[in-house]
């Protein structure tokens, strides 16, 4: 499934954490909830009974207030776009977005009642976002000031010198039915609490298993080659050879080693050397079956290949052709041709422990140096070590 262009966009900005480009994104999911809200709490001027339950004394200045930080916002965004692909930091726009949000909402939720009412996911939800979005430094500030308002609010409500939920003439509930506005008040704001806190976090849940899928990718293969690398093949081969073990298929293990790999970097030099690797990971990755055998660099000019449901026989023959095609390969250098050969050890997997198949197999390798060279060493049972 391809992801659509808008996630790669969020996911790459996410990453970055540039602090422009965060702000813009906190701004984009905090803002339209904020609008939202401050729309609703318009409501006493259309009597829809919602009148009296607004403190009177209050509401001016909660709407001024709401509506200060809305623009504020805003502006900040307006300012932000242009510049959100720059890099440098400016932790100036950080704090003096995320500062008046999040003290601005904590006034809302504890003004209109922060236990009876969805105003407390709201908060959840500028933390979650702002989280993601900002380090644990960045929001510090912005955390502990909420800390420090909400026990001020507390002293203030055992004092009596604030009643619960203080912008309102009274809480939502007191015992009574709820007022049709009240009611729908509820629902709505419950709404549209849950609805950006699930997608805030599916997001951050995907984003987060992204991530996950590339570095183990990243540390399951080889940087130069592309290939697998040692730990990979490593897993592979427990698991085909427990697979071969439980449905008594035949697994067999080719490993091999240039010849002479030192005298080609001595030659040509070492770029030329990483070169003759890639190729020959290329050549090894064409002349065996995908998705079904495993090749891998098992160290520098070491490679090892994987055959599942190959005998011996079979593992001979592969490595054969493998053998022949790299002889064959023309390598070039400053305009000049030159050949390349490799040894190789075969095994054919037969049960016991795995690592004592590849001891085999290298020793196989090793032999085949011996023997001059060039040529290929298999056994079929691991001997004891
Ligand atoms: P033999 O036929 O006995 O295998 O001889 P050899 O020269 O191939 O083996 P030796 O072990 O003496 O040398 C291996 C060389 O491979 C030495 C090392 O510098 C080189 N090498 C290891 N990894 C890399 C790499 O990633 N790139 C390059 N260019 N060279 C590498
Ligand atoms: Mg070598
Ligand atoms: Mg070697």
């Amino acid at each position: 499934m391809t992801t659509p262009a808008w996630l790669e966009t969020l996911d790459q900005r996410v990453a970055q954490r540039t602090d422009r480009a965060s702000v813009v994104l906190y701004i984009l999911a905090i803002w339209p909830v904020l609008a939202i809200l401050w729309l609703l709490q318009w409501a006493p001027m259309l009597n829809l009974g919602a009148a009296q339950a607004f403190d009177a004394r209050w509401w001016p200045v909660l709407q001024a207030g709401h509506g200060a930080v809305l623009l504020w916002m805003a502006l900040w965004a307006l300012w932000l776009w242009p510049r959100r692909l720059d890099p440098a930091p400016d932790a100036l726009a950080v704090q003096a977005v995320l500062l008046p949000t999040m003290l601005g909402l904590v006034i809302l939720a504890l003004g209109m009642g922060i236990k009876d009412t969805p105003m407390g996911m709201f908060l959840l939800i500028t933390f979650v976002v702002g989280r993601g979005l900002f380090s644990m430094a960045q929001m510090r500030v912005g955390l502990w000031a909420c800390l420090v308002l909400m026990l001020a609010h507390e002293a203030a409500q055992l004092l009596d010198w604030l009643p619960y939920a203080f912008l309102l003439h009274r809480p939502v509930y007191v015992g009574e039915a709820l007022t049709p506005w009240w009611s729908l008040w509820l629902r709505l704001t419950a709404l549209l609490a849950l609805l950006p806190l699930s997608g805030v976090l599916f997001l951050l849940a995907w984003l987060l298993q992204r991530r996950q899928r590339a570095l183990k990718s990243l540390v399951l293969s080889d940087a130069l080659t592309g290939l697998a690398n040692r730990r990979a093949f490593m897993g592979q081969l427990a698991r085909e050879a427990h697979r071969q073990v439980r449905h008594e298929r035949p697994l067999s293990i080719l490993i091999m080693d240039i010849d002479h790999f030192k005298q080609i970097n001595d030659r040509w030099g070492h770029a030329v050397g990483d070169d003759v690797l890639r190729q020959l990971g290329q050549l090894l990755r064409q002349h065996t079956r995908e998705r079904i055998d495993l090749v891998a660099r098992y160290g520098g000019e070491e490679f090892v290949v994987l055959l599942p449901d190959t005998d011996l026989v079979g593992a001979q023959a592969v490595a054969e052709k493998l053998a022949v095609r790299l002889r064959e390969h023309p390598f070039v250098a400053k305009g000049q041709r030159f050949q390349v050969s490799m040894s190789l050890g075969v095994v054919q997997y037969t049960g016991g422990d795995p690592d004592q198949a590849l001891r085999v197999a290298d020793r196989n390798l090793y032999a085949a140096k011996a023997r001059g060279r060039d040529c290929i060493v298999a056994s079929m049972v691991p001997q004891a070590a």
